[in-house]
């Protein structure tokens, strides 16, 4: 394979989406004299940013509706630029994504959108090493590829036997709007994570709601605080280095009683219950061998890497991760993952896009003092 049978456009870097995490990158880029627009030739770095949303937000855009700036877990700032007052009543929805738009004019950072990657390769036989970088609107020809692509496009549904056999509604909770489509209705939600307890909370305020969940939650009395988070991190940044996967966030966090984690079980909403042992036509049949009727179940079973066009440079290990260290994939150091594993977070990606082009910089630099 050769570059210029691609007819791509050369860049020095490609950021792979324009949520927290890719205009993180792209702000640092920015700062570090790189331009917003292909390669000229003139010698001046160059970088593209590629989303494949329809306007700015990322993530933000789609979370449902009454998650609300006041129930979100600590939304941190992105580099350089201050989140406006917001009521803390307003949904992050309605307020964070005409931040993240500000945003991207302020710095100026030329999102392109909407543009999907198809695929990321190596362009074998292309003497500047660069990465093929295949999208829906033409290709582009990377030294580095900063992949910023989440977790929200790829919703993790688990099979239970029976489950296509249910007449009632299945829905993720990628596909949540809000409680009131549920009003009188018998709703399974499952899932032991912050977003099955937050739902369960609110839809059981108009529904019946029955919560089950793969094994018993524990419930950590003490607080999350930053000891504890500064070890959670790491336990991740282990697991990737070896190149498992980042595993859920719940598993990293462990369950805490926030306010409506409280309420829900002041009302008696949080009776877990454990999996069923095959759904039916109306409702699910438990492993005790009752029936319990259902309108709908939430899968609130949370979501797995967008990594699925990282697939040709065929990074991934039988276990299912891949291996990164500080960001940069072992198996491909012209590729940098940011906004996964440890840095899956507003904070974490916010870091980890500086340390990408910080990486990126230097790499750059000794190449240029090797040709001098
Ligand atoms: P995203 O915001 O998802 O951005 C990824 C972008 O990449 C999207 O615009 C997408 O369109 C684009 N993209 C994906 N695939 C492609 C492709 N193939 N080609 C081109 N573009 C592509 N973290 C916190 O710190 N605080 C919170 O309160 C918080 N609340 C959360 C609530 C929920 C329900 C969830 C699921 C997560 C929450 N998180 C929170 C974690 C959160 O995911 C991160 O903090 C952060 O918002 C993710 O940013 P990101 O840039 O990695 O991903």
């Amino acid at each position: 394979m050769h570059v210029d049978g691609y007819g791509a456009r050369d860049v020095d870097v490609v950021v792979i989406g324009a949520g927290q995490a890719g205009l993180s990158a792209a702000y640092h880029l920015r700062r570090r004299g790189f331009l917003p627009r292909p390669d000229d030739g003139g010698g001046t770095r160059s970088f593209v940013v590629l989303d494949a949303d329809a306007a700015p937000g990322g993530a933000w855009r789609h979370r449902w509706a009454s998650l609300r700036m006041r129930t979100v877990n600590g939304i941190h700032e992105l580099p350089g630029y201050a989140v406006p007052a917001a009521d803390p009543e307003a949904s992050a929805r309605d307020v964070l994504p005409p931040y993240f738009a500000a945003y991207e004019d302020r710095f100026d950072l030329h999102v392109q959108r909407p543009v999907r990657v198809h695929a990321v390769r190596r362009a074998d036989g292309d003497p500047h090493g660069r990465l093929l970088v295949e999208t829906d609107r033409g290709n582009w020809a990377a030294r580095f590829v900063i992949n910023a692509t989440g977790t929200w496009t790829k919703p993790f549904w688990p099979h239970y036997p029976g489950q296509e056999r249910f007449r009632g509604r299945q829905l993720h909770v990628a596909d949540y709007v809000s409680a009131d489509e549920f009003a009188g209705q018998r709703v399974i939600v499952v899932g032991a994570g912050i977003s099955a307890v937050q739902l369960l909370d609110e839809i059981s305020r108009v529904a019946d709601t029955v919560w089950m969940t793969r094994r018993e939650p524990e419930w950590a009395e003490e607080d999350f605080d930053i000891p504890a988070r500064v070890a959670a991190i790491a336990g991740v940044e282990e697991r990737v280095r070896q190149g498992l996967p980042p595993g859920s966030v719940v598993s990293v966090t462990g369950m805490h009683w926030t306010p409506w984690a409280r309420e829900a079980q002041a009302r008696g909403v949080l009776v877990r219950h454990p999996m069923p042992s095959s759904f039916e036509e109306e409702g699910v049949r438990m492993p005790d061998g009752t029936f319990l009727a259902a309108d709908a179940v939430l899968w609130a079973t949370g979501f797995r890497a967008a990594l699925d066009h990282l697939a040709p440079l065929h990074l991934r290990l039988p276990g299912g991760g891949l291996r990164v260290d500080g960001g940069r994939a072992t198996d491909e150091p012209r590729l940098f993952l940011v906004g996964y594993g440890p840095s899956a977070s507003t904070i974490g990606a916010n870091r980890a896009g500086r340390a990408a082009v910080s990486a990126i910089v230097g790499d750059l630099d000794a190449r240029m003092s090797d040709v001098a």
